[in-house]
């Protein structure tokens, strides 16, 4: 077994990034961070801005959990302990500019891409690449921008999507036990020691689209980006299906 990063005596140091949704704090280990999830939400490149009450502890929580889920299934992960309801301990990554996301049915940007309609399923899951940039709006691009801007190296692009798969292959089933479809999701990848590649960031209603199974209603952030109400009762219920009452005591 490989030993395992301690948390028990890491110590938390100053704030290295501020992003919409999380704090990144520094430690006293070089090799490890420290995300706190707060409740401030965005969207549309940051033009709508509120707060979600309860946010980050689902978000904390709900992320933890399915890290563990799939580390278990062999996709390397940068979560490393949960210290608290909002601070999760992380090994500290090198975050590649892509923002990786995998659709299984139709919504948001494809549906207005394509002019398909919203809740069209996709028969094979597809991937696509975005370049993570507040300043250009994330545009979408494709392997060759990836080589032309050197944002990843063509191995390191192909573990990526590789693994992206992967993940909703091990999410996808997962969700739909507790009666979620996992309609699409963000990922973020980050270089570790080594330049060995780690899932980074989150995986919660903030960077997922989950529905209702049988009534298909929205239990995400388009409940928040769309005004339709009911954004603090979607994230609990998401909470209670995938990580349980006991994990809020
Ligand atoms: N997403 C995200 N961060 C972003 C853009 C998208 O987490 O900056 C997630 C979003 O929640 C959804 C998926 O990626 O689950 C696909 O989003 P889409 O391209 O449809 O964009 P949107 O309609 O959210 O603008």
């Amino acid at each position: 077994m490989k030993r395992q990063p301690a948390s028990d005596d890491v110590e938390q140091r100053g704030k290295l990034y501020e992003g919409k949704a999380k704090i990144v704090y520094a430690t006293s280990d070089p090799k490890l961070i420290i995300q706190y999830f707060k409740d401030d939400a965005t969207a549309f490149n940051a033009l709508k801005k509120g707060t979600i009450v309860g946010k980050g502890v689902v978000n904390n929580r709900m992320s933890a959990t399915l890290f563990q889920r799939l580390a278990k299934a062999g996709v390397p992960t940068h979560y490393v302990a949960t210290l608290s309801e909002r601070e999760m301990l992380c090994r500290r990554l090198d975050i590649i500019k892509i923002e990786t996301i995998v659709r299984n049915v139709v919504a948001g940007s494809l549906a207005k891409r394509t002019g398909l309609e919203e809740g069209t399923p996709i028969r094979q899951p597809i991937v696509e690449l975005y370049y993570k940039s507040d300043s250009l709006g994330d545009p979408m691009i494709n392997d060759d921008h990836v080589r032309m801007m050197a944002l990843a190296t063509p191995a390191e692009l192909a573990w990526m999507k590789r693994t992206a798969l992967k993940i909703n292959a091990v999410l996808r089933p997962h969700m739909l036990k507790h009666d979620l479809i996992l309609v699409d999701f963000k990922l973020e990848f980050g270089r570790g020691a080594g330049r060995k590649l780690y899932l980074g960031d989150e995986i919660s209603p903030d960077t997922c689209r989950l529905w209702d199974r049988a009534t298909r209603e929205k239990l995400d952030k388009d409940r928040f980006r769309r005004d339709l109400g009911g954004v603090e009762d979607a994230y609990q219920e998401v909470y209670r299906r995938l990580v349980g009452d006991a994990a809020g005591a």
